[in-house]
């Protein structure tokens, strides 16, 4: 991770919320984004890519399109770059993607023949996408999940009808689906790599020990062994970022597993920085002798929302590139540089036209449901019910597709095709201007930045003069959120403005990287995490979250000082879920006056409570203020927005 020390002390002299926020996007990631002055403006293409030193000829550029069946079912069409409706493989391969990947469930459907949606994906669906993509060149991935539906860190249900098996009969069984699928999927394709699990951090397929893992994982790559020796066999991990790769390769070495490539999802809203991803595979690399690859990345065009579903990402605030065409495929590019500068053999991008099936939530809704073109429907409540029978909907992904809301190809989708020699436009233009988030304190004057950034098409940044409605500014003189317009440019731009009374924690809101001043006391689990993330925020874009699948408890702290002597407030906010009924969350603040402390309940996702404490500061001027969590195996959540105040 790249820490910067500088905006630690810019935080610590309660400099705007929009200074550190503005200084974090302009320096947070800036010595792994390349210098794009070598780009003669003078291209014809309709995106700026940088070429990618160092990418080898067989470089897989992949595409997982696994819902697509179901998306053309659901009467979704799609086209060509000439605005003729074309087979979406065909303009795949036209833009430079020369492999498909496709997830495998054993039985996502009911005893009546339902389906869980997500694609439907089992064998029959990917033989379809097979011979569909064969036509067009495109070596196929399998993905195997090994579960009746979504396999990830969160969940590593068993299959329906393996579940009473012995861990024996199991692996027995895995053996024959695998090779079986790809008998059958080999017959309508060119199958050249095969996923043992997808996102295996620490199960597969109802199995949580890795004797029992590895003993399924070998079972799988037998069966790939014998139906063809040439196709290469993958493990899949993620959370890079929390720096656990050297864990799960040592867990692969010492039970003996069978594989080629150990492969990472990558999407940076979540999965940390991009220097941090190299440093984790080229250690695979170098220690464990093996191939890696990015086995799924995406990033967000827009913020809209296209089907009435919900989006994963709709807030580009805290990261690098913005929510644009261009920001989307300067991102990629990003992604593939650091694949080729590790020696990866590929990168796939996950889902690039997993778009609506129409506007009308409402329709889209029965359409979902009978198509299993939305990430999951109501039938998958008899085998997922706290999360897919809960929470079943349509596309969270459509605004990190690569194909517009009506199914025309978006530029970015040709960085594929442009990485190796690059590409520019006839000249550069400003991409966007960001709306800007400040806070200040309520007896500081009310001024505003009399400039801002303009971020460019080709990534680059610059400064530009901004105006700001000083009417609105001037009315913002009471505790409170204010929204200020300003222009810039031609550009109307908004400042999220709220002004507070001082607040005396630093980083309560964990925007900061620098986490110095808080103390964690505690352990968490080798697969659970208790650690500030770029997930969940309340407000801002980080949160402190956690999770583990053993029990949670953990303390963490703060020590203030300096404060006048008087009454003030500290209130924090938690989220969360499954912590069991004999939880203990608290926010809680100790000095010499006692021990005081506020309970709250993990209520669910975002439904976020609040702690409130009052607190009288003596002479000492000093106070320990804290967040406790005690819950159940597999509880999680996150806190955020800690504040203490005078409240006289
Ligand atoms: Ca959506």
């Amino acid at each position: 991770m790249i820490k910067s020390n500088m905006l630690g002390n810019y935080f610590c002299t309660v400099i705007t919320v929009f200074l550190a926020a503005m200084l974090m996007a302009a320096c947070s990631d800036k010595s792994m984004i390349p210098k794009i002055t070598s780009v003669p403006y003078n291209g014809n293409a309709d995106i700026f890519v940088q070429a990618v030193p160092n990418l080898p000829d067989n470089f897989m550029f992949g595409a997982d399109i696994s819902s697509i069946i179901a998306l053309e079912n659901s009467g979704v069409k799609f086209y060509g770059f000439n605005g003729e409706e074309q087979d979406i493989f065909k303009t795949l391969a036209d833009a430079g993607i020369n492999y498909i990947r496709i997830r495998i469930w054993n039985d996502p459907f009911d005893s009546r023949g339902n389906g869980f949606g997500g694609g439907n994906c089992d064998v029959n669906n990917a033989a379809v996408i097979a011979s569909r993509a064969k036509k067009h060149g495109l070596k196929l991935f399998i993905n195997f999940h090994y579960s009746d539906f979504w396999a990830d860190p969160g969940k590593q249900m068993v299959p329906r009808v393996w579940a009473r098996m012995s861990i024996e009969e199991k692996a027995s069984a895995l053996e024959q689906f695998t090779f079986d699928a790809l008998k059958e999927i080999g017959k309508y394709g060119d199958i050249g790599m095969v996923q043992l699990g997808n996102e295996t951090n620490s199960a597969m397929s109802g199995e949580n020990n890795w004797n029992n893992i590895s003993l399924l994982m070998n079972a799988g790559a037998r069966a790939v062994r014998k139906y063809n020796k040439n196709i290469l066999i993958t493990v899949h991990f993620t959370d890079p970022q929390a720096n656990r790769y050297a864990i799960y390769a040592g867990n692969l070495k010492e039970h003996n597993v069978d594989y080629d490539v150990f492969a990472s999802s990558y999407y940076s809203f979540w999965h940390g920085t991009l220097d941090n991803l190299k440093d984790q595979l080229d250690m695979i690399k170098n220690e464990y002798g093996k191939d890696v690859l990015i086995a799924e990345t995406a990033y967000a065009y827009t913020s809209d929302d296209g089907d009435g579903f919900a989006n994963t990402v709709s807030d580009s605030r805290a990261l690098y590139h913005p929510f644009s065409i261009y920001g989307q495929a300067l991102s990629v590019r990003d992604v593939i540089a650091v694949a080729a500068d590790t020696g990866a053999i590929g990168v796939f991008y996950w889902e690039p036209a997993w778009i609506p099936v129409g506007s009308d939530f409402t329709t889209n809704q029965e359409i979902w449901k009978q198509f299993g073109s939305g990430w999951a429907a109501i039938y998958a409540s008899i085998y997922d019910f706290r999360d897919a029978g809960t929470y079943f909907g349509g596309s969270a992904v459509d605004n990190q597709a690569l194909f517009d809301f009506s199914g025309h190809p978006l530029p970015s989708l040709n960085v594929f095709k442009y990485a190796k020699n690059g590409a520019s436009m006839r000249a550069n233009l400003i991409d966007t201007i960001p709306d800007i988030e400040m806070m200040q304190m309520l007896n500081e004057p009310r001024v505003l930045p009399n400039s801002v950034y303009a971020v460019y098409a080709d990534g680059s940044r610059q400064e530009i003069s901004v105006t700001w409605n000083q009417l609105q500014l001037s009315a913002a003189n009471t505790l409170g959120d204010y929204i200020i317009d300003g222009t810039a440019g031609n550009t109307n731009i908004k400042c999220f403005l709220s002004v507070e009374n001082e607040n005396f924690i630093v980083n309560g809101g964990f925007e900061n990287r620098d986490m110095s001043r808080w103390v964690m006391t505690g352990s968490i689990s080798n697969s659970g995490h208790a650690e500030r993330r770029t997930e969940d925020a309340r407000t801002g874009a980080s949160s402190f979250h956690f999770w583990d699948n053993e029990p949670l408890n953990f303390t963490v702290t703060q020590d203030i000082t300096g404060l006048t002597p008087g009454r003030y407030a500290v209130t924090g906010y938690l989220h969360g879920g499954d912590g069991g009924s004999s939880q203990d969350c608290h926010v809680f603040v100790q000095n010499e006056s006692g021990y005081y402390r506020s309970d709250v309940r993990l209520a669910g996702w975002k439904s976020y409570q609040q702690a409130v404490i009052y607190i009288d500061v003596g002479a000492s001027g000093s106070a320990t203020v804290g967040f406790a969590v005690k819950c159940a195996a597999n509880g999680w959540g996150a806190w955020d927005d800690f504040k203490m105040f005078r409240a006289d």
